[in-house]
């Protein structure tokens, strides 16, 4: 085909090194395109020919070569090269006649190495004006808008046509038109510099719209400022944001400031950028004294090394979580659990570090204590002076103290890890079995500590009785055992021992005293009545001279006394003996009261002397023996008139509660000292003043009152403020109720 048409070399030669390429369409194919065509296509020539010419050129230029093509000048075609890359070419289209066919002709020129670029980036500029999301603007030097892109409709509603030719300022809202006027006055700063700052503008409606504004010169060809180029770009997203990223901020602050962990955060150099509350309680600095200081600032000496390692191995990427100590502002110290996480940017440098630390002062403190007390009780055990040992379920012995060692003369060596130690103790095996038997009992009653008595053979062959306390235990490994105390008690047992046989012996001493009593006063009694009815008879017979009868007068004296003691010594005997025995009842107490003063009335008379009694409580019972009752108040009543000489007083009272009558015999005589208080119901005590005053007294009385009162169920007692100041004598004996009584009688 080529060759026909272009049947002269001389033709194709020229239409082959034509600087301009050309290219023959027929039916929209390629039918020829000249190596020049082809270059500028970027494509050898083959290549070309038979394909759709449509398919190179650019989407929005192949209006160009559709349907009618009426004859055209030249046009800025984009084309597609092979490499995928664009081009623009100046085209210029010919319909013609082709071999009796329409076909077209297509001029292909190329614009030079600088053309396309500008044109394309021209293209670029304008759609990228358009399409921005911010409001370009060109003002000029009379600050009226020149240019508005579309972006100024959208922020503001006002079509830009409406805005063209108007004033800047206008649109300003009113409190930033003067810092517009002065920055636009002053100029963006030489150069390409760019002046900046945020105003507000007014769009439809009123709306305001926060805007951060960049304006540069706009130069001529030559340089010369011819208007202002500007972009404003709406910033209420981004305040929306910053307001939104600094509550947020706050809110972080806030739960920083009310956690109970101490936060830090490090820089790359380790040094505190910030620190919340608990942070700065913890260290006790401002936070202006330790901003900005390294770890070597507040890490204890003691954790410097620890701290260092665990730094370095956080610049390496590593979450670390570790203990250590820290300073305290004011020479103090904290330590504290630290969990800290090193903080990475985008292209993976190290920009730090946030940790987190609890304090575990307090913790470790504790800890502390346990182990000291641990080790307290470890002595405790060690030394305590009795015999502690635990065993385990098989008889073996875990622990075996000093004084375990030393009552059974085997050491810990000897005894701990094996059970041969209860054959050891308990050579006996009936005696070792049951033993071991009531030990294994225990383990039925968890909560009991048992207490059994057993007796221990030691190393030397000794016999040590033991009082054993034990405790079953719950080990460590989960298995049972048994807490054992043991005291040695042999001594005590022994003392016991002796002791009861005293008591046995001073029992029947005892008895013996009395039956020597009852003898010795049975063997007197027959003589001296004898004795005393011969003096009568001597004494009634006459022929006496007056000194004679006085001599006898003595002897009978002597005589009465000799047998008042020996009454006395059979009453003592009896009451201690088997031989006397009171019987209690109900018995009204004034009654008998009265009757004893009766009795007394012709001593009282002889000495001058008169017992104060208002019967008070008349109606009051007592359950007693009658006899006994009369005895303790003879004797009592007795004795304050022998010891009070006249014109001394004596008084009676009688006083009842619920449970008990009380009787008090108070007299205005001799008293008695604190000494003889004490001793003053003992058998045959008589204080000195007392010998003196009544020559005839045994000392028994008393005693004889001691034992009536304690055997009727009551108590008796003596007061006196002292010697020369009078005493007063009380007992109480059970008051008789209807409902029965408490006391327990002739015991
Ligand atoms: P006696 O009166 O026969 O000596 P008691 O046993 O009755 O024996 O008394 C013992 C001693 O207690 C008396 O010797 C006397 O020293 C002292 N005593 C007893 N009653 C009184 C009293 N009311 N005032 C002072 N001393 C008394």
């Amino acid at each position: 085909m080529q060759e026909k048409s272009f049947s002269s070399d001389i033709y194709r030669h020229l239409v082959e090194v034509s600087p301009v390429g050309l290219v023959l369409v027929r039916a929209g194919k390629v039918a020829f395109i000249n190596r020049t065509g082809a270059a500028l296509l970027g494509m050898a020539p083959d290549s070309v020919v038979g394909r759709e010419f449509i398919d190179f050129v650019q989407p929005h230029d192949q209006e160009l070569f559709l349907g009618e093509k009426p004859e055209t000048g030249w046009e800025e075609v984009g084309f597609l090269l092979a490499d995928g890359r664009a081009i623009i070419l100046g085209v210029r289209v010919s319909e013609i006649e082709y071999e009796d066919e329409p076909a077209t002709l297509v001029v292909l020129h190329g614009l030079g190495e600088e053309r396309p670029f500008a044109l394309e980036s021209a293209i670029r500029y304008k759609t990228l004006v358009e399409k921005l999301a911010d409001i370009v603007f060109v003002i000029d030097l009379k600050g009226r808008f020149i240019f508005l892109n579309q972006g100024f409709t959208r922020a503001t509603g006002y079509p830009s046509s409406e805005w063209i030719g108007r004033k800047f300022t206008e649109i300003v809202a009113p409190e930033y038109v003067e810092l517009v006027c002065e920055r636009f006055r002053n100029g963006p700063p030489p150069g390409d510099g760019v002046s900046q700052y945020e105003i507000e503008i007014i769009g439809q409606e009123g709306k305001r719209i926060p805007v951060e504004i960049r304006v540069t010169s706009l130069p001529d060809a030559e340089g010369n400022e011819i208007g202002r180029i500007g972009i404003a770009r709406d910033v209420s997203e981004r305040r929306k944001f910053e307001e939104e990223l600094k509550r947020k901020n706050e809110e972080l602050e806030r739960i920083l400031n009310t956690m109970g962990e101490g936060v830090v955060v490090l820089d790359h150099r380790h040094r505190m950028v910030s620190l919340n509350r608990k942070a700065r309680e913890l260290f006790g600095y401002d936070p202006e004294e330790m901003i900005g200081k390294d770890y070597t600032f507040w890490c204890h000496p003691d954790s410097l090394d620890t701290l260092r390692a665990k730094l370095a191995d956080r610049e390496r990427g590593k979450n670390e979580t570790y203990t250590a100590r820290f300073r305290r502002k004011g020479g103090g110290s904290f330590h504290a659990h630290v969990t800290a996480v090193p903080i990475f940017d985008e292209t993976g440098r190290f920009q730090g570090s946030i940790g987190c630390l609890q304090d575990i002062t307090q913790e470790l403190e504790l800890f502390r204590r346990v182990e000291e007390l641990n080790e307290f009780n470890r002595r405790l055990i060690e030394l305590a002076d009795v015999w502690i040992d635990v065993v385990d379920s098989e008889g073996k012995i875990l622990l075996w103290n000093r004084e375990a060692e030393r009552i059974s003369g085997y050491s810990r060596e000897e005894v701990e890890g094996h059970a041969k130690i209860w054959e050891w103790l308990y050579p006996d095996p009936e005696y070792r079995r049951e033993v071991w038997e009531a030990q294994k009992r225990m383990r039925l009653d968890d909560a009991a500590t048992r207490r059994a008595e057993r007796t221990i053979c030691t190393k030397s062959g000794e016999r040590r009785i033991i009082s054993w306390h034990g405790r079953p235990l719950h080990l460590s490994d989960g298995r049972a055992g048994w807490l054992i105390v043991g005291h040695d008690v042999t001594e005590e047992r022994r003392r016991e021992i002796r002791l009861r046989e005293y008591a046995a012996e001073i029992e029947r001493l005892s008895q013996e005293r009395n039956r020597l009593f009852s003898m010795a006063a049975h063997e007197l009694r027959t003589p001296l009545t004898v004795i005393r009815g011969f003096i009568d008879l001597i004494q009634h017979a006459g022929g006496l001279s007056e000194r004679q009868l006085g001599w006898l007068e003595k002897a009978r004296e002597e005589t009465d006394h000799l047998g008042k003691l020996v009454t006395q010594l059979l009453e003592v005997a009896r009451l201690d003996g088997e031989g006397k025995r009171l019987f209690p009842r109900r018995i009204r107490l004034v009654p008998v009261i009265e009757r004893i003063l009766h009795e007394l009335k012709p001593i009282l008379t002889e000495r001058g002397q008169r017992i104060d009694y208002e019967p008070q409580e008349a109606d009051v019972e007592v359950y007693a023996d009658p006899q006994a009752v009369e005895g303790i108040l003879r004797n009592l009543l007795a004795n304050a008139i022998s010891y009070t000489p006249p014109p001394g007083g004596v008084s009676l009272s009688v006083t009842a509660d619920e449970k008990t009558v009380r009787v008090d015999v108070s007299d205005e005589g001799v008293g008695i000292s604190p000494d003889d208080e004490v001793r003053i119901f003992d058998e045959f005590y008589r204080t000195e003043t007392g010998k003196r005053l009544k020559r005839d007294g045994s000392g028994i009385g008393l005693s004889i009152v001691k034992r009536l009162v304690e055997r009727s169920g009551g108590r008796v007692w003596v007061d006196s403020p002292g010697e020369g100041k009078g005493s007063t004598f009380s007992f109480t004996l059970p008051r008789f109720r209807e409902s029965g009584t408490d006391a327990d009688t002739d015991r």
